[in-house]
């Protein structure tokens, strides 16, 4: 047959149209009405998406462009397909060594492997790659291409120096990819260095990915708008936090269409395709950015029942807001009372 009857289309560009709406992923509403305070912000494209990164108070323009670099730095340090990346670097190589952002990265993706019971699987470059999502080639892969990529998401086989910093992976193929992570990591360097530099008031936005320091500047919390997953160019609920970051995964944020069916790059390690088991989205809301990105990526994959399980295992360093392929939103006990939206909410309670 001479046409290629596959439509394929990629919901980046419907998450990236909604920029100038929402901030690509989710509204921060800031409000901020002190016109004595000085601020600063700033935009940059790094890791496929757009970042904005607002400070408020005394030197706030020269921590704005102190976070900008530091985007920029671990942009390129940490990009798995561009070879100013060390990650590119070791996955060419089959180790290497790391630098201490990447042997941060490393180890607490290690760690998070155990602790989701493999839900985060760092080493799940090769089936990004068999699906088209690092190279933009999208396709549903062959059976056997499949197993072959399947085969290399060995995490036992990433054996790690720490007091080298040096990696070695034992099985030919093996590749590392922090996409499931690093934004998160992103973020919390940025509130790091924007405290440095004496900011108590600040929010970043790194495509859907927010953490904000402190409160505003009128002494109020923040109000970050939470997307409809049905509908990502409206809002279904607002969380007020402070000091927190709020970290969204979801489906629709990039995928893409063959014969009808849509195919998203969260992937479920066990099976090696998009995972499916009826949620739409996961907001991780935690002090702790790296944290609140993987474990976003990672609840998605567990599914509602298995996710409520971890949380009620692990509430003290995080909350969720859960909202299922048909709509329904649930939310953990910590933030109950932080989540409007105008539909009813379920309030999942810790044991
Ligand atoms: P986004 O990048 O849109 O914020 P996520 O935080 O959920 O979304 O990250 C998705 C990315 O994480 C994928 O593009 C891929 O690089 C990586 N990834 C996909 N599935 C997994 C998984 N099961 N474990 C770890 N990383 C994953
Ligand atoms: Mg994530």
């Amino acid at each position: 047959m001479a046409y290629n009857m596959k439509k394929k289309i990629l919901c980046l560009l419907l998450a990236c149209g909604l920029l100038a709406f929402a901030g690509c992923g989710q509204t921060t509403v800031s409000g901020q009405s002190d016109t004595d305070t000085e601020s600063a912000t700033q935009d940059v494209f790094a890791m496929d998406t757009y970042m904005t990164v607002t400070a408020y108070g005394d030197g706030a323009e020269e921590a704005v462009s102190a976070a900008i670099a530091e985007i920029e730095r671990l942009d390129a340090l940490l990009t798995a397909t561009d070879d100013t990346g060390e990650t590119y670097t070791v996955n060419q190589n089959g180790g290497g060594s790391l630098s201490e952002d990447g042997m941060y990265l490393l180890e607490r993706s290690l760690e998070l492997y155990e602790s989701t019971e493999g839900a985060f699987n760092v080493a799940i470059f090769p089936v990004m790659t068999a699906w088209g999502f690092v190279d933009d080639a999208f396709g549903v892969p062959s059976e056997a291409e499949l197993k072959e990529a399947l085969a290399l998401l060995d995490v036992s086989s990433i054996l790690v120096d720490t007091d080298g910093s040096t990696v070695t992976f034992a099985r030919e193929g093996m590749a590392i990819d922090f996409g499931g992570i690093a934004k998160g990591y992103t973020s919390s360097r940025v509130i790091q260095i924007l405290e440095e530099y004496g900011i108590e008031s600040a929010v970043v936005n790194l495509g859907g990915n927010v953490q904000v320091l402190g409160e505003k500047v009128d002494g109020s919390a923040w109000r970050v708008g939470i997307l409809d997953p049905a509908n990502p160019d409206e809002g279904i609920g607002v969380l007020e936090t402070i000091d927190c970051a709020v970290i969204t995964s979801g489906g629709y944020e990039r995928c893409f269409e063959e014969d009808g069916v849509i195919y998203h790059h969260i992937i479920d390690p066990s099976t090696g395709y998009p995972a499916e088991n009826g949620l739409a989205s996961v907001t991780i809301v935690s002090q702790d950015g790296t944290l609140a990105d993987a474990l976003s990526t990672s609840l998605f994959v567990m599914g509602l029942e298995k996710a409520t399980a971890f949380w009620q295992k692990n509430s003290d360093s995080f909350d969720v807001i859960f909202i299922t392929d048909s709509g329904e939103i649930y939310v953990t006990e910590g933030i109950a009372d932080d989540f409007t939206a105008e539909q009813e909410v379920s309030v999942i309670e810790a044991q």
